[in-house]
């Protein structure tokens, strides 16, 4: 039976890239050995290299504007830290949307002053503020553009001439936009580029090496830029299955292309939720993910029948994060619009037999 993945990771990938990294298992390159054998030193690996890193910053518009892109390791969540240890001397600024930006947020205190511009905790976290004020002393400030947990997205970014750092695990290359207003974007490659084991890390040169603390060289980003992201073994297998949906997603028109399907995604399930009296959203409509729809049933009588007939249905993954309950169906790039399609069906049918 057809499956119909919508759970919020680690990953979902496009099958061609699945089949072609299997491959390359097997055999890479036809080198008669497998991608995870070869030396990472290799003119074949460092290729793999070259090509995610150039790929990940062509697809974002950012070539040639003094960025650099990085594949590192240690998840989003090293990143929490390494952005606080690069960049923060005395005070910085936290946007609290969500558990991930609470612990990005957690890690900073450790480096420096942190102050939250603003959160959304005073309602579950199931909406983006707005109309905060961003202090102009500020080393940088942090937002987190998709709250993976919370099903909320931030649609429209302030205007500052604060440095500003964005964690875009769970929507990064789902949706256009003009990067460069960000000078440190961060993603785990799990969800819409690769297998966990890689963070994409993109970073404007030029706001490195402004604190006075000396840095350990594997959480220095000028280290990993000088090594060309080489400084340590990185993760061959994620960085060439990222490549590799990197390349894909380049042969579907790029971030355009990928934008107007999940618009149309988004839009096919947040219809049914709001017209079909058996559901509820739980993120504010105006701030509401494209990628994770989180909403709840209206009775909950109906828990069982609903989750027995989205099993039938060949529907996985889509049980809400414990911080929120109910449901989240996550609809990463490589979900096609057809599961969403079968999805929407069940909930329809489930309104008719109710
Ligand atoms: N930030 C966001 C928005 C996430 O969704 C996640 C994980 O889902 C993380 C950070 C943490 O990522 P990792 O598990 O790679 O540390």
């Amino acid at each position: 039976m057809k499956k119909h993945n919508f759970s919020a990771g680690p990953c979902i990938l496009p099958q061609e890239v699945i089949i072609k990294a299997s491959e390359a298992v097997l055999d890479f390159n036809g080198l008669g050995l497998s991608l995870i054998e070869i030396s990472h030193r290799s003119k074949d690996f460092v290729a793999v290299m070259d090509k995610a890193r150039s790929l990940a910053l062509e697809l974002l518009g950012l070539e040639g504007k003094g960025y650099q892109a990085l594949f590192l390791q240690g998840g989003a969540s090293m990143e929490f830290l390494m952005v606080a240890y690069n960049l923060l001397e005395k005070k910085a600024g936290y946007l609290n949307t969500g558990t991930w930006a609470d612990k990005a947020l957690k890690e900073a205190k450790l480096f420096g002053e942190v102050i939250e511009v603003g959160s959304s905790k005073d309602e579950n976290f199931s909406y983006i503020p707005k109309g905060y004020t961003i202090p102009s002393d500020l080393d940088y400030l942090h937002l987190t553009s998709n709250n993976t947990i919370f099903g909320t997205q931030i649609k429209k970014f302030p205007k500052t001439e604060a440095t500003l750092v964005c964690d875009m695990s769970s929507d990064i290359f789902s949706r256009q936009m003009d990067f460069s207003q960000f000078d440190l974007i961060y993603a785990g490659a799990q969800k819409n580029m690769g297998p966990a084991g890689t963070t994409l890390v993109v970073v404007k040169e030029e706001i490195l090496g402004r604190v006075s603390r000396k840095i350990p060289s594997m959480l220095d980003y000028k280290v990993h830029i000088e090594k060309e992201s080489m400084f340590n073994t990185p993760a061959v297998f994620p960085v060439y299955v990222s490549m590799l949906t990197l390349e894909w997603l380049q042969k579907l028109g790029g971030i355009a292309a990928i934008e107007e399907i999940n618009e149309k995604k988004a839009q096919l399930l947040y219809s049914e939720i709001d017209l079909n009296p058996l559901f509820n959203g739980f993120a504010h409509k105006e701030d509401r993910s494209n990628m994770n729809a989180t909403f709840t049933l209206a009775e909950e009588k109906l828990k069982d029948v609903f989750e027995e007939m989205c099993k039938e249905a060949g529907i996985s993954g889509i049980n809400g994060h414990r911080s929120v309950g109910g449901y989240r169906a996550s609809m990463y790039n490589a979900l096609p619009l057809e599961s969403v399609g079968t999805l929407v069906d069940v909930m329809s049918e489930l309104e008719r037999k109710a």
